[in-house]
C-alpha cells in the first residue's frame, strides 16, 4: 500500500463508485419466491429497510435476494452481501460476516480481499451511526439463517 495524499484520494472516490453502482444497480434484488425464510430489518436510526429472503439446499445458500429502501450505505451494502454470500455455506457466510464486522469496527490493515466490493464500505468505520446502516443486511442474513436452520429440524 502506498501511504499517502493522491492515492488515498484515488482509492476513495474509487470506493465511493462501487457504492454507487450497487446502489443505483443493485444485485439480486427482488423477491424470493418459495423462499425457504424471509427476515425484514430496520434500522430506525436512519429509517433503512431491508427484507432478505433465501433458499437453502442442505448447508448452502443457493438463491438469496433482498428488498427495502434506505440511505445507500444500507442498500449497497445489501447488494454486496448478496453477491457475496451466494453459493456459500453457513460456515462460510459466518466468516465472511466477521470479515466484514471487523472491518467496519476499524481493524487493523487493509480489508481482507475476501470481501470484495463490500471493501468499499471500509470507510463506513469512521462513522459510527452508519456502521449499522452497513451491518443492517448482515443481520438479517443471519437471523434468515436461523430461521431456516429452526425449520430444518
Ligand atoms: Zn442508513
Amino acid at each position: 500500500m502506498t501511504p499517502g495524499g493522491a492515492s488515498e484520494d484515488a482509492l476513495r472516490s474509487l470506493f465511493q463508485e462501487i457504492i454507487l453502482d450497487h446502489y443505483r444497480r443493485p444485485r439480486n434484488r427482488g423477491e424470493l419466491a418459495d423462499a425457504d425464510a424471509t427476515v425484514h430489518m430496520n434500522n430506525p436510526t436512519c429509517g433503512d429497510e431491508v427484507t432478505v429472503g433465501l433458499q437453502k439446499v442442505g448447508d448452502t445458500v443457493t438463491e438469496l435476494r433482498f428488498g427495502g429502501h434506505g440511505c445507500s450505505i444500507s442498500q449497497a451494502s445489501a447488494s454486496m452481501m448478496t453477491v457475496l454470500a451466494r453459493g456459500r455455506d453457513t460456515v462460510e457466510i459466518h466468516r465472511l460476516h466477521d470479515l466484514f464486522k471487523s472491518m467496519l469496527h476499524g481493524g487493523e490493515g487493509p480489508p481482507d480481499p475476501a470481501l470484495g466490493d463490500a471493501r468499499a464500505l471500509a470507510g463506513v468505520a469512521r462513522f459510527p451511526t452508519r456502521v449499522r446502516c452497513a451491518l443492517l443486511p448482515w443481520n438479517a442474513l443471519e437471523n434468515a439463517l436461523a430461521q431456516a436452520a429452526g425449520e430444518d429440524g
